[in-house]
């Protein structure tokens, strides 16, 4: 059975291409006769905030997406973690990097299109162990790894090459990204990842770590990023494009989904409709791979 989850950090307001990622994961899931989560991503420091995450699951509630299980806040799933950790230890999969604050802050968190990707070039792999209480990086093995994406098609990458050996561990005592969110996808039997292009540089090193912690590979399905009308990035911009936002602009609901709903290729052209009216029409192989931009009246 299929199973979808949208997996959100909960940093900020969910804009345009945050919702339209979250109706592409739940109308796959739902069009495959599957199962839906959501799933709050809050390990990445002071930077989450559980008020914003509320109002994250409000915005999507409005659109109509509910999560079929109680919706998990990754800060509530320490335990896991921290398991996955001595199970990389114990294979010696582990080592501590002394490497500085800020680079690690980099590392560690979701790569958006604000943060440029840059491999940790492996300056502490030779150290010795020193203990769960320092930073942790996975020593990837060598290689590239072929995997498929339903948008993108076949893909080639070298985890070396695009995020070096991840930071599963933070100085500052917080798990980082890449560790929660393959550990959490694995836990909770995820079958299908549906995410922004901007995380795609980053899925074969997670896949190398779900083969280290023996976990099955779900289907990955990498959506184009939502533009401005002209084709910049959204920036600044993206406050304006959320649920609330729009409402008080006399958009609805109903209309925020015609308009994703006819961006994922479901409809023929942006008319209000719920999200249920979308399944039907709904297949990967009419999803444009590309950007896509924001309607000149909304920006
Ligand atoms: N939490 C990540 C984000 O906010 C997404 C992780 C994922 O979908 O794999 O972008």
């Amino acid at each position: 059975m299929t199973l979808g989850r949208f997996a959100p950090s909960p940093t900020g307001i969910l804009h345009l291409g945050n919702l339209r990622t979250a109706l592409a994961s739940w109308l796959s899931a739902r069009a495959a006769g599957g199962r839906w989560l959501i799933r709050l991503e809050d390990v990445d420091g002071p930077r989450c905030r559980r008020d914003l995450g509320e109002a994250q699951l409000r915005d999507l509630a409005a659109l109509g997406l509910e999560s079929d299980a109680p919706v998990t806040w990754q800060s509530e799933c320490s335990a896991a973690y921290r398991a996955a950790l001595g199970a990389l230890h114990a294979a010696g999969r582990l080592y501590p990097c002394a490497c500085t604050r800020k680079d690690l802050q980099l590392l560690a968190s979701a790569p958006h299109a604000e943060d440029s990707l840059r491999p940790y070039p492996g300056r502490c792999r030779e150290r010795a162990w020193e203990g769960f209480d320092r930073a942790l990086r996975l020593r990837l093995p060598e290689g590239p790894i072929a995997w498929e994406d339903r948008l993108l098609g076949f893909q080639m990458d070298d985890p070396a090459a695009l995020t070096g050996d991840p930071l599963l561990f933070r100085r500052d005592g917080c798990f980082a990204y890449h560790l929660a969110v393959v550990v959490d996808d694995g836990a909770q039997g995820v079958t299908e990842v549906v995410r922004g292009a901007d995380l795609r540089p980053v899925t074969a090193t997670q896949i190398r770590l779900q083969e280290a912690l023996g976990l099955p590979r779900p289907a990955y399905a990498h959506l184009g990023l939502v533009a401005a009308p002209d084709g910049s990035r959204l920036g600044k911009r993206a406050g304006a494009l959320g649920v609330e936002a729009l409402a008080a602009r006399r958009v609805s609901p109903a209309a925020i989904l015609g308009w994703l709903g006819w961006s994922l290729g479901c409809l023929e052209r942006p008319e209000p409709c719920r999200a249920g009216d979308l399944i039907a029409s709904f297949a990967w192989n009419q999803v444009p791979a590309g950007e896509v931009r924001v309607p000149e009246a909304w920006a």
